[in-house]
């Protein structure tokens, strides 16, 4: 018996996509069984972080990498990181940050929550935030400059996702606007790590990413990038880290994460994701009420959605509080006159399954 039936929690089918509240992602038999075994033994925790940081900066292509407790905790490290370097004295001072360098450019537009804001990752390291930008919405290389141009800036933080708002900022302008001045910068991917790559590919010091959304590991922030501020980020842990440090179970979910990752058939995953998306779209073609159509990820990921428009006079957000209120729980994303579902972690028949949730749920809604 699973720990879902023994404490008689809800049946879940997850159709928003890696979303903290439904615990994000589905791990592995293989990486399960890699951190069963773990539990139970002893390690030398730096050696297992050393091990860990080496198949990271290998997978990635990063100069080095570390892991942390989950990407919140390391935006708040990164910023430790640039801050302080290795310097155990001001490691120890944070987050009493008054005689560093202590302030962070964001664009405004990048001022994202993911269930907390990240204004507040940025300030739990003692640093306070400078907005750029001459609007919410937009933030030119010249509006960055302008926030840069202050002395005590320790860096540049960008946000890569669907969550940010506005026009599109140039990563590799603004990172390039921070080098100008001698200032690092770090990027936030959390919810793209098959972009890993093209993140580090603009030049960016630092860039981090959640091991428990795409790849599919335990909670984990994956750190990668420049050696000297990634052992920045691991010197925290005698300071501010201590309560956002890695598990030993995470640090091995991670290495078995990444060896199956690179084991795997990358286009054969893609083909098998067009191919739900194309089961779903002819399945829902046939509801009276619903039109569906493909969604390319808006930031690049390889994958996409299902965008489901519902037709005049049925309430999207009803619908998707009816689909969630029967059982299983069906969790898609409620958009204005649409519903947004991502099928990735989806088998077969757990698609089929929405299909069926969803034909109940229109017919609660016409009752
Ligand atoms: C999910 C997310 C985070 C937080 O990641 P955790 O690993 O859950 O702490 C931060 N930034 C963005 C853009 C995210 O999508």
């Amino acid at each position: 018996m699973g720990a879902r039936e023994r404490y008689g929690l809800t049946e879940v089918v997850n159709a928003h996509g890696t979303f903290t509240p439904l615990g994000v992602s589905r791990s592995s038999a293989g990486v399960a069984a890699a951190v069963a075994e773990a539990l139970p033994e002893f390690f030398v925790m730096n050696e297992l972080a050393d091990r860990a940081g080496v198949a990271l900066a290998a997978a990635t292509g990063a100069e080095a990498g570390a892991i942390t407790h989950c990407t919140a905790a390391s935006i708040t490290l990164a910023v430790a990181a640039a801050m302080t370097g290795t310097d155990p004295r001001r490691i120890a001072l944070l987050p009493d940050a008054t005689d560093m360098h202590n302030r962070v450019v964001l664009p405004a537009g990048h001022v994202v929550s993911y269930g907390q804001s990240i204004l507040q990752a940025v300030r739990l390291s003692g640093a306070s935030v400078i907005l750029a930008g001459s609007s919410e919405t937009r933030c030119t290389t010249a509006d960055l400059d302008d926030a840069l141009s202050v002395d005590d800036v320790s860096c540049l933080l960008l946000v890569s996702s669907r969550l940010v708002h506005g026009e599109p900022v140039d990563l590799v302008a603004a990172v390039k606007a921070a080098h100008r001045r001698g200032v690092p910068a770090i990027i936030d991917g959390a919810a793209q790590f098959p972009r890993t790559a093209d993140l580090l590919a603009t030049g960016a010091d630092l860039v981090l990413v959640s091991g428990q959304k795409y790849l599919a590991s335990p909670t984990a922030g994956l750190v990668v990038g420049s050696r000297r501020l990634v052992q920045a980020v691991r010197a925290q842990e005698n300071g501010i880290g201590r309560g956002m440090k890695a598990t030993k179970e995470a640090m091995v979910g991670v290495l078995t994460a990444l060896e199956e990752w690179q084991a795997m058939d990358r286009a054969k995953w893609e083909a098998d994701q067009d191919a739900k998306v194309s089961t779903f779209l002819a399945a829902v073609d046939q509801l009276p009420g619903l039109s569906a159509e493909i969604l390319p990820d808006p930031t690049g990921l390889p994958l996409s959605r299902v965008l489901l428009k519902v037709a005049a006079g049925i309430d999207s957000a009803k619908l998707a509080a009816e689909l969630q209120t029967g059982s299983p729980a069906v969790f898609v994303l409620p958009q204005p006159d649409a519903l947004v579902l991502e099928l990735v972690p989806l088998d077969p028949h757990e698609v089929q399954t929405v299909v069926n949730r969803l034909v109940q749920a229109l017919q609660a809604l016409q009752n």
